[in-house]
């Protein structure tokens, strides 16, 4: 008796990464998630990581988060339990968990926007327990995860999750790049990494990263960036326009988030071109009108939608795509504290990616 009951006990507690306002974060026991609705899913992580985002939470910056909230919205696992609704999974099958949740059914669904699905959107470690725990209630799991390919490297597909369908869809894709364009990117961080990397479907004649830090410049280098600015040692506008004989770039891909980067943005885009913001904006930024209201070009914004992941999912299966080299540490899931401090000091540590595995 006394020992079932345990046993039971036992099986309903797990660890997970709880946010507790500003700064306050706590690995601790919480209830494993359980289906609420036949539609979801419950996965068990297999490996996670630290996002951007979650560090501009932990900041404080996007206040819908509240105290208790599980965060991460990142990861692959294992089916644990699957809702009488879900007919794409099972129990035991390898899934990638998308960084948004799309019910498939809404007006914004049905027009490929799933970032504003009416029913999900990104939720998971936002408004919804995220993936930074041993377990994760994945709700309109048919829509939201993907079968991960037999012999798929894990570790490469935790970059599917979202920075890589980021940086393609909000950078790339927004962006309008084509064969022969210059591409100028503002943050080498992960973010502006995924955009380098996938930027070189297009086969842009250049690709010029601009970052204050040296060695995610010389990381730009390895991933194919053609040129790079430290910001911080020299004038970007002036070393830009010397590079493109005085035009500017073509598609300028906002990968920060802070209004001076956006700034920085309009005066190094060339007439005709545009401007794509990825960033994370906490603050408003000012919109340059003055010097840009007779140059053609085009700002755009989003919320990343995952469509393009079946398609990214290929790439990095034919190793068209080499997700695996953004990943630059690794660590216990239970040792999540001491990763968010190595994330957290991203330029000390040299670090761009961690991977969290569940053991
Ligand atoms: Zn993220
Ligand atoms: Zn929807």
């Amino acid at each position: 008796m006394t020992r079932a009951f345990f046993a039971t006990y036992k099986i309903k507690k797990m660890k997970a990464l709880v946010y507790h306002g500003p700064a306050k974060k706590s690995w601790e026991e919480k209830s494993k998630p359980v289906v609420q609705q036949p539609t979801d899913a419950i996965v068990r992580i297999t490996k996670t990581t630290i996002c951007g985002t979650d560090l501009h939470i932990l900041k404080g910056d996007v206040p819908e988060v509240t105290d208790g909230r599980i965060l991460g919205h990142e990861g692959v696992g294992v089916i644990e339990e699957a809702g009488s609704a879900v007919t794409n999974f099972k129990k035991g099958d390898h899934v990638l968990i998308s960084c948004i949740t799309s019910c498939g059914k809404c007006d914004y669904c049905k027009r490929g926007m799933y970032s504003h699905c009416e029913n999900g959107g990104w939720i998971l470690g936002h408004l919804i327990d995220g993936t930074q725990a041993e377990y994760v209630r994945i709700p309109h799991a048919d829509n939201s995860l993907y079968h991960v390919p037999v012999g798929s490297d894990e570790e490469a597909l935790v970059m599917l999750s979202d920075i890589l369908p980021t940086g393609f869809e909000c950078g790339v894709l927004n962006g309008n790049v084509k064969p022969g364009d210059t591409v100028a990117i503002v943050g080498a961080g992960p973010i502006g990494l995924a955009s380098l990397l996938t930027a070189q479907f297009y086969a842009p004649a250049e690709i010029i990263m601009i970052d204050p830090d040296d060695n995610r410049l010389s990381v730009s280098k390895k991933f194919g960036a053609t040129q790079t600015i430290n910001n911080q040692k020299s004038d970007a506008v002036a070393k830009l326009k010397e590079l493109t004989g005085n035009k500017g770039a073509d598609t300028v891909i906002e990968a920060v988030g802070i209004p001076e980067t956006f700034e920085l943005c309009q005066s190094l885009v060339a007439p005709g071109g545009t401007i794509a913001n990825i960033g994370v904006h906490g603050k408003p930024a000012t919109l340059h009108l003055e010097s840009l209201w007779a140059h053609n070009i085009t700002i755009t914004t989003r919320l990343v939608d995952t469509v393009t992941t079946p398609m990214l999912l290929k790439t990095v299966q034919s190793k068209k795509l080499n997700s695996k080299q953004l990943i630059t540490h690794h660590f216990k899931l239970s040792e999540i504290i001491q990763a968010y401090d190595t994330f957290g000091h991203a330029a000390r540590e040299k670090a761009l990616k961690v991977i969290l595995t569940n053991e």
